[in-house]
């Protein structure tokens, strides 16, 4: 028996010895030096981690506690966070793991250090621990994020050192954490300028989301590292030998692209990895004094372009306006000799800094030595965290909708507009004159019927630019429509659009609630929620609101309903006869014309939230009893769709998109525009003279000067479709002609 304690204790010697090293390394990665009571902080902080998971090993056997070192270790020496942040990473799991509370945090550290990581105890809570509802912890998490930047820096060093350890988890496990990554981690990472630790991330996930992808990449940029050392070291030689002749301090060196960015590149132009020709970018760092960097890096420019010819209208001058997360950089792209577009990236060691760390080295160079510490924010991230905060604090805006509204937020760079009396709005780009108005007042966005830009009368959904003077037209008349979602783009558009979609329908749905109702009740059946909900899956509707909204809109015809049929199951869905003949008919025909996965008989369903028709582009998602359902990649529903069941999604491509198919689909077309006389009958002349074009139905509706219509078409795919709307253009050329999901 003796013996294998001596093992244990051998073992328990080894790992204390290995712990201290780790904790000693995470000192020397500090490079801000450190006053007594910092460093006494940080070894409370490491003192009390190694306390609380004293008894805890990682999925991989090793010692908890090695974890939270490397995660203080990445705030330091990746990101350059300083003390408060390295004792909040040391101490980030105690919490939720060990019977320490906030109130001991906050008598041991003090206040701020308490609500950071209260901050990150709640975000493991709300999110690390469960399957479902993600969104909705999500939204939490985002609460509590928006209080102090410094939790999100963070929690992305905790999810970068669980990213680099992933291999140790489950294979649901990896997928889950993985696209979690790929679909919130890294863009905030983006966000915040951290561009390492964004590409790494990236890497990390696909590594296990497209297992495949990622090792052929990684093995075919392998096999070609020396192929391509030699170019750029031939590439690089004239131009060091000129730089020398100059005063400038410089380093010059080849940066390989991510795997990600290649893959990315691959799938978007539909390319082997063999056509991707910038596998990697020339990068010159120059050493310069504040006053001079500028010049510098166009000395720099200049030498490198007239050695070799550059594409002029790929030139980026992030120098003289950086970008909104602080990156600043002078780029050029060039043909090398051997007939190859090369990108050369021009900057100072300040701005590399920047660019790879950051905010946090954003703020160290503008203002304290003491980095992000001092109150945890900065410009840019501020303007950002109040929009958060303004989307969070609407709680009209359900989870799942919050999380696109999020994701909006993240992608969209930003332009400037004025208001007639010469106000300046922040609007991020692409938004429309629509957005603008709810961007002044819910009331004027809800009544907006167009808007006047620079004096030329515009539609709704007219596109804004930089410096556009807008003044909005109202009516009374007028009132949010489910189209308007179209083509809004702010946070605060969508949820105000939505919210009161929600509310007319909830109106609509109290009246077909009565209508049903009194149905219930001449059929002498009770009216009680067994039997309701009996008639919400007999109708495949998601909820009984769902169902007495359809019964109001007659989208169930009430007349014709036998409830008591269906309550007492005497009849099959089968034989329901609610859908028209022609959907009917498209229905049955349109079996096996998509490839589902490797397949070519899959039985699949098309979705009614994006009505895909062929030529668009598609997945499947495999539902719960219902088969493969498939969708548009860009239908609203699809980013939740993909990061939070991943796994459920499977290849699906349409198996031919020229053929003329006798098969019709039904497609919507909105049109906005300057109103004009006889534009129906200008429109139904268009149509009908398109071939094979069969109208359904058409709305026009004007108001004071603009119109908004809607038509619904039989289209054969997007060719056909795609076709008809250049029609309509070049009839109207200032008509806005965009696609909307039918019957909505
Ligand atoms: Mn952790």
């Amino acid at each position: 028996m003796a013996e294998p304690e001596i093992s244990i204790i051998e073992r328990e010697e080894t790992e204390r010895k290995e712990i201290l090293k780790r904790y000693k390394s995470l000192l020397r990665s500090i490079r801000h030096e450190l006053t007594i009571e910092q460093k006494r902080a940080i070894r409370a902080a490491f003192d009390m981690a190694l306390d609380a998971h004293k008894d805890m090993r990682r999925k991989s056997g090793e010692p908890y506690i090695y974890h939270p070192i490397a995660v203080a270790k990445i705030a330091a020496q990746e990101i350059g966070l300083g003390t408060t942040s390295i004792v909040c990473a040391l101490i980030h799991d105690v919490v939720e793991d060990s019977d320490y509370t906030i109130e001991d945090i906050k008598r041991k550290f003090g206040e701020k250090t308490a609500r950071i990581v209260d901050g990150l105890t709640k975000i493991k809570e709300v999110f690390d621990h469960t399957d479902s509802m993600q969104a909705e912890n999500f939204r939490k998490m985002l609460l509590t994020l928006s209080d102090d930047v410094r939790v999100i820096l963070v929690k992305l060093c905790d999810r970068l050192h669980n990213m680099r350890t992933l291999d140790s988890m489950s294979r649901k496990n990896q997928l889950k954490i993985a696209s979690e990554t790929l679909f919130l981690y890294a863009p905030l990472a983006h966000r915040l300028g951290l561009y390492n630790v964004k590409s790494e991330l990236e890497d990390l996930s696909i590594k296990y989301t497209q297992r495949e992808a990622y090792k052929e990449i990684s093995a075919k940029l392998n096999a070609k590292k020396a192929e391509r050392d030699r170019f750029v070291r031939k590439f690089i030689e004239p131009i060091k030998k000129k730089l020398e002749e100059t005063d400038l301090k410089f380093e010059i060196k080849g940066r390989p692209k991510s795997i990600y960015s290649i893959l990315k590149k691959m799938n978007h132009q539909d390319i082997p990895f063999e056509q991707v020709y910038d596998l990697f970018a020339i990068r010159i760092i120059l050493d310069s004094s504040p006053e001079k960097e500028k010049s510098d890096c166009w000395t720099a420019y200049s030498i490198v372009t007239d050695i070799y010819k550059p594409n002029p209208s790929r030139t980026r001058d992030w120098i003289t306006t950086p970008k909104s997360n602080g990156y600043e950089s002078l780029h050029t792209t060039v043909m090398s000799n051997d007939g190859k577009w090369v990108e050369v990236q021009i900057r100072t060691e300040r701005m590399d800094e920047i660019a790879e760390k950051g905010y946090a080295a954003h703020w160290k160079y503008k203002n304290s030595k003491d980095g992000i510490e001092n109150d945890g924010k900065t410009g840019g991230v501020d303007g950002w965290l109040a929009r958060i905060k303004d989307i969070l604090e609407n709680p009209s805006s359900n989870a799942l909708e919050f999380l696109d509204d999020f994701k909006l937020q993240l992608i969209h760079e930003e332009i400037f507009v004025f208001t007639p009396n010469g106000d300046l709005k922040k609007l991020p780009k692409g938004a429309t004159a629509l957005d603008f108005a709810f961007e002044i007042h819910t009331q004027v966005g809800s009544k907006c019927i167009g808007a006047k830009l620079n004096n030329r009368l515009v539609p709704l959904s007219h596109q804004l630019s930089n410096g556009d003077q807008v003044e909005i037209l109202t009516s009374e008349k007028q009132h949010p429509r489910e189209e308007w979602l179209n083509f809004v783009i702010t946070g605060k558009a969508i949820a105000r659009i939505r919210n009161f979609l929600r509310e007319s329908k909830r109106e609509l749905a109290e009246k077909g609630k009565e209508i049903l109702k009194k149905k219930f009740h001449k059929e002498k059946i009770e009216f009680n929620d067994d039997n309701i909900q009996k008639l919400v899956r007999y109708f495949k509707v998601q909820s009984p609101l769902d169902l007495y909204y359809a019964i109001n809109k007659e989208l169930i015809p009430s007349e014709k309903l036998l409830i008591s049929d269906i309550v007492n199951k005497k009849i099959s869905q089968s034989q329901n006869k609610s859908q028209s003949e022609v959907e009917r008919q498209t229905q049955n025909n349109r079996k096996s014309e998509i490839i589902v996965g490797e397949e070519y008989d899959l039985p699949y369903n098309l979705a009614k939230c994006c009505n895909p028709i062929p030529g668009d582009d598609i997945f499947g998602f495999i539902t719960i009893g219902e088969g493969v359902k498939i969708h548009r990649t860009n239908c609203p529903n699809a980013v939740s769709l993909m990061s939070n069941y991943g796994y459920r999604i499977i290849k699906a491509q349409w198996k031919d998109t020229d053929v003329k198919n006798e098969n019709r689909f039904l497609a919507g077309l909105r049109l906005i525009g300057i109103d004009d006389v006889g534009i129906v009958s200008s429109l139904s002349d268009i149509i009908s003279k398109n071939m094979g074009v069969n109208m359904k139905s058409i709305t026009i509706e004007s108001h004071d000067g603009t119109f908004e219509g809607t038509i619904a078409v039989y289209v054969e795919g997007t060719k056909h479709l795609d076709n008809l709307i250049s029609n309509i253009k070049q009839r109207h050329p200032t008509m806005n002609v965009f696609r909307i999901e039918v019957g909505s």
